[in-house]
């Protein structure tokens, strides 16, 4: 997962004009992708270690899980581990609008 993202930062660095230096990159990680934040700092840390990305910090910003009960119309928050189903009707969770992303929010750089 981890080089999936250095992946698409590396195509961006190489797409730019001039090289610059990232200092931070800011993640969007949904609650229900099973990311731990500490282990993901850990692998890009690990894996950006003599690259343009060695240094970069990781900003990550947590997405909660919304889903989208079709019986009541509603959206709703499940409680992951404990309770997907509906709060009102009880249906089982069958649509989620939020909560599974792990991408790239923005990045912040500066020239060298
Ligand atoms: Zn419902």
């Amino acid at each position: 997962m981890t080089k999936a993202l250095i992946m698409t930062i590396t195509d961006w660095y190489e797409s730019q004009p001039q090289p610059y230096k990232i200092d931070k990159v800011h993640l969007l990680v949904g609650d229900f992708t099973c990311v731990e934040p500490a282990s993901l700092e850990f692998a890009f840390e690990v894996q950006t270690k003599n690259t343009f990305l060695e240094g970069a910090k990781l900003a990550i910003k947590n997405i909660p899980l919304v889903a989208f009960c079709h019986n009541c119309n509603e959206e709703y928050q499940p409680e992951i581990g404990l309770q997907y189903s509906c709060p009102k009707c009880h249906s089982p969770m069958d649509d989620i609008r939020s909560g599974r992303e792990l991408k790239i929010d923005r990045l912040e750089y500066s020239c060298v």
